[in-house]
Formats: C-alpha cells, sequence, structure tokens
C-alpha cells in the first residue's frame, strides 16, 4: 500500500514535472493528493508495534491505544499524514522497518547501540529501565538474589540482555509476550521477571499476589525506529517530537497513563 502510494506520488510527480509546475508537485508527493472529488487522501504513516505492552501499546476493545499511540498520532497530525498500527513480535519490528513493510517502530523500543546499525534512532521521548517482578513474599528482594534463578524476559529485549549479561548462573526463559512470563510467574515456572518499569507496574497492578522491586536496573531511552535511508522522515519526525516536547503536549500525553508517585 505505501508502496503503491509512493509510486503514484512519483508518477504525479513526473507528469507535474514535464507540465513544468516541479514545485507543486513537491507538495503533492509530500503531503498527499487529492482524488478527483478534491477530497485530500493523506498519506499512510504505518506503525509497528506489539500491543501488549501497557501503558505503552495495548489493546482496548480491539484498538490499539497508549502512550505510543498518542505519540504517533501526533506527530501524524502535524505532518498531515494518516496513521495505521501494525501489530507484530517485538524482535519482528526493527526487520520490519529495514523491508518497508512498516515506515516506522514504536513499542517502548529502548534506543540500543546494535539495533542503531540496523535502522536510525529519532531523538528520545522518555527514559526507562528494567524492574524485577516477584511473587509476594519471595526471598527474591534485589538483583543480586537473582543468581542461579529462573527468570522469564520477553524475547529479544533490553531485559532479555540485561538478564543474561548481568546475573550469574541464571536461568533465562524467553516468552514472546510479557503477559506470558507474568502468567508462568503466577504459575511458579519461573522465579521472576524482568521487564520494563512502567508495564511491569501495570502487570502487577491487573495480577494478585505479585510486587515489583523498584530498584532501577538500567538507564534507558526511547525512541522511534526509522530505515535508514529515510532520513527525510527521521528529520520531520525529529522536528514534531521537539515540538510536542516544547509545547508540553508530550508530557501530557504520558501524564494521562502514568501517575507520578
Ligand atoms: N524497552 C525494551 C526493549 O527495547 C522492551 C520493549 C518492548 O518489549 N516493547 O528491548
Amino acid at each position: 500500500m505505501k508502496k503503491f502510494t509512493k509510486f503514484i506520488g512519483l508518477l504525479l510527480m513526473g507528469v507535474f514535472i514535464m507540465s513544468g509546475c516541479g514545485a507543486e508537485s513537491e507538495d503533492v508527493a509530500k503531503t498527499g493528493s487529492s482524488d478527483e472529488s478534491g477530497k485530500e487522501t493523506k498519506t499512510e504513516l504505518v506503525w509497528g508495534t506489539n500491543a501488549e505492552f501497557p501503558p505503552y501499546e495495548y489493546k482496548e476493545g480491539g484498538k490499539v491505544v497508549g502512550i505510543d499511540a498518542e505519540i504517533v498520532d501526533a506527530i501524524a497530525k502535524k505532518l498531515n499524514m494518516e496513521s495505521r498500527v501494525e501489530d507484530m513480535n517485538f524482535d519482528s519490528i526493527v526487520a520490519s522497518v529495514q523491508s518497508g513493510k512498516i515506515d516506522i517502530g514504536v513499542a517502548g523500543m529502548t534506543a540500543r547501540e546494535d539495533r542503531a546499525k540496523m535502522v536510525n534512532f529519532t531523538i528520545p521521548y522518555t527514559t526507562a529501565t528494567q524492574s524485577i517482578i516477584v511473587k509476594e513474599g519471595s526471598p527474591i528482594k534485589s538483583s543480586d538474589d537473582l543468581k542461579g534463578k529462573t527468570v522469564g524476559v520477553q524475547l529479544g529485549t533490553t531485559g532479555a540482555d540485561y538478564v543474561s549479561g548481568e546475573i550469574e548462573g541464571v536461568t533465562v526463559e524467553n516468552y514472546n509476550k510479557g503477559s506470558e512470563a507474568v502468567i508462568a510467574l503466577t504459575q511458579d515456572k519461573i522465579d521472576a521477571v524482568v521487564i520494563d518499569n512502567e508495564p511491569a507496574k501495570k502487570f502487577v497492578e491487573a495480577n494478585q499476589g505479585l510486587v515489583v522491586l523498584e530498584k532501577p536496573l538500567t538507564e534507558e531511552e526511547y525512541a522511534i525506529a526509522v530505515a535508514k535511508e529515510n532520513t527525510e522522515l527521521l528529520e520531520k519526525i525529529n522536528t514534531a517530537l521537539s515540538e510536542l516536547k516544547e509545547s508540553g503536549e508530550l508530557q501530557k500525553i504520558i501524564d494521562r497513563y502514568i501517575t507520578a508517585e
């Protein structure tokens, strides 16, 4: 669909250049075109996410909502584009940005060095850390106590890296979704879950008998992933994000989902 729209855009540009209206054609290609009825058809901004990561993205009545969804909508509005979401496994997002299946990856994604070799990251829009979830009354009180234990993580995440890289003699259990790791914990199949701090709080709220050890384990920044060659979109999103930061709109979105203690 995106490729098709691009193709139409290019076609229109060619027609305009040939008829000597090069300048106008640029606007058409960037901000969408008009159909025969004169109604504006906006260019799509397709974002990929894993909608199992509250409060950043989760489903409500079949719709993907959350902090990232609202940020994407605010950016799309500024770029005069229309957003559409593609829900997928977290560890498919970077490859889908690279292949052009999606325009951007917005998934509480940490701007990690190895990922930055494959995609570009925008300026960060928030910070995060990893937290430990355990059952109430668990002997695990800190990351030191994870030694030799079985810890559930979400496949391909910074939490998974942290546990396998920093904890001695640990057994790592990988799950596709954070919620699956949390269920395994409630069923005593694992001793703890390591996951991003805000989702950790939401999972604990939704499941009785669990607690989150709040001590931060890592320092991370969430950013939006854009294809390496798509530098124009990267710049536009960076401008939009800066504006959203300066106007306070970004903070307002975050505050709607995360209440400061
Ligand atoms: N912030 C973590 C990462 O980037 C987890 C993101 C997620 O699970 N959606 O790896």
